[in-house]
């Protein structure tokens, strides 16, 4: 268990079972374990909230522990739909981007997994600014709990696609699934939890062996090594071939369909060409295509596919048998792909002389 703040325990990423072993230790009944378990799942701030448990057991647990927490630092409310993209700090003043989403089946939430990225995909704000620390599980857990708080609402839904590469932080990434979906917790289902990967394969296939019912998005953004190694670094450790070889085994393995993420960039992944490509290598793969016009972030000269040229691609693809769909775009007026508020945040601060975080 992480010990981060001054040799202090991070509560909130405890299991139930950690608890109950720390609390014996205490010399407490386990029945008090799961009391605290249900507090700090369900959003408490503070010790003093738990209300059933000992004044003093309160200062032990003080005087031991912390309560993870994701201050609302700044936030945006789309005008059209009502999305609202969050920026989130932690105790050390690091921030993260969140966005809440309102379906017609309930809230969905997407939250970061990271601060920063490692990846440097060309084309992504967040992989442009680098990498600060890998996330806890009650730092993920925390971005949903103010966002319920907040809202007076409850999500329904999550998808781990905000900032930051989530098989690069695998322990804290399953920790948080294992909490997030516990019945005495915030009890979102696997089935409703979408993980999205840029393709780290001996992590695909220990995700594999685990078989949980979870989502995988996988970006593609490309047919080829040639274009997809230009785009995405980590094409030149596990190159397209073996990437597909992993997800096959993925969908064998667990019954799960995945999902293909395609950010269309204009004159770079766009062509029939590549679209006739792409049909070919996912050929025989219960898949479908997520066809996203790429977000233009500063800095990257990237623009977004035409819309003929989207329904061009879509025309090539089902003749290879493959489905495709434009995404959705939610709250276009604040969204400027998730890791621009943070990175505009940081250069306003740093103009006025402050700290880059
Ligand atoms: N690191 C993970 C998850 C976070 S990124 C991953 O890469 O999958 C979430 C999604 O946003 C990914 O599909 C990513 O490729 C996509 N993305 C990043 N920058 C984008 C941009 N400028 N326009 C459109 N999609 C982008
Ligand atoms: Fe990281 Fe995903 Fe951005 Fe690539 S797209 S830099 S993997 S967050």
């Amino acid at each position: 268990m992480d010990k981060v703040m001054e040799q202090q325990f991070d509560i909130k990423s405890m299991y139930e079972d950690e608890l109950k072993e720390m609390l014996s230790e205490m010399g407490e009944p386990s029945y008090r374990a799961s009391q605290i378990y249900q507090w700090l799942q369900n959003g408490v701030k503070s010790f003093d909230e738990m209300t059933n448990i000992s004044k003093k057991l309160r200062e032990k647990l003080v005087q031991n522990c912390y309560i993870s927490h994701a201050a609302i630092e700044k936030k945006l409310i789309s005008a059209y739909d009502g999305t609202v993209k969050y920026l989130f700090s932690f105790h050390d003043g690091e921030t993260v981007e969140s966005v809440l989403m309102k379906y017609h089946h309930g809230y969905t939430s997407c939250i970061s997994t990271q601060v920063g990225c490692r990846m440097g995909c060309s084309f992504c704000a967040t992989g442009k600014s680098g990498f600060s620390r890998n996330l806890t599980a009650s730092e993920m857990l925390s971005q949903l709990q103010t966002e319920q708080e907040d809202n007076g609402i409850r999500i329904s839904n999550v998808v781990l696609m905000g900032m930051g590469e989530p098989l690069d932080n695998f322990d804290n990434v399953i920790r948080f699934l294992k909490l997030v979906s516990s019945e005495k917790g915030m009890n979102i289902g696997m089935r409703h939890i979408s993980l999205s990967t840029c393709g780290i394969v001996p992590k695909i296939y220990e995700l594999a062996e685990m078989k949980l019912q979870l989502t995988l998005s996988v970006s593609l953004h490309a047919p080829n090594n040639t274009i997809r190694s230009r785009t995405m670094p980590i094409n030149r450790k596990y190159d397209i071939d073996e990437l597909l070889k992993a997800c096959r085994y993925y969908c064998k393995k667990t019954g799960r369909r995945i999902s293909f993420e395609y950010a269309m960039i204009d004159g770079v992944n766009d062509s029939d060409a590549c679209a006739a490509e792409l049909g070919e290598k996912l050929r025989g793969m219960i898949a479908h295509v997520n066809l996203i016009p790429v977000n233009s972030v500063s800095g990257t000269g990237y623009r977004k596919s035409k819309r003929e040229r989207q329904q061009s691609f879509i025309h090539v693809l089902s003749k290879a048998g493959i489905t495709a769909t434009v995404r959705r775009t939610l709250g276009s007026d604040i969204n400027a792909s998730c890791g621009q508020l943070r990175r505009k945040t940081a250069t306003e601060r740093a103009a006025k002389g402050e700290s880059s975080k």
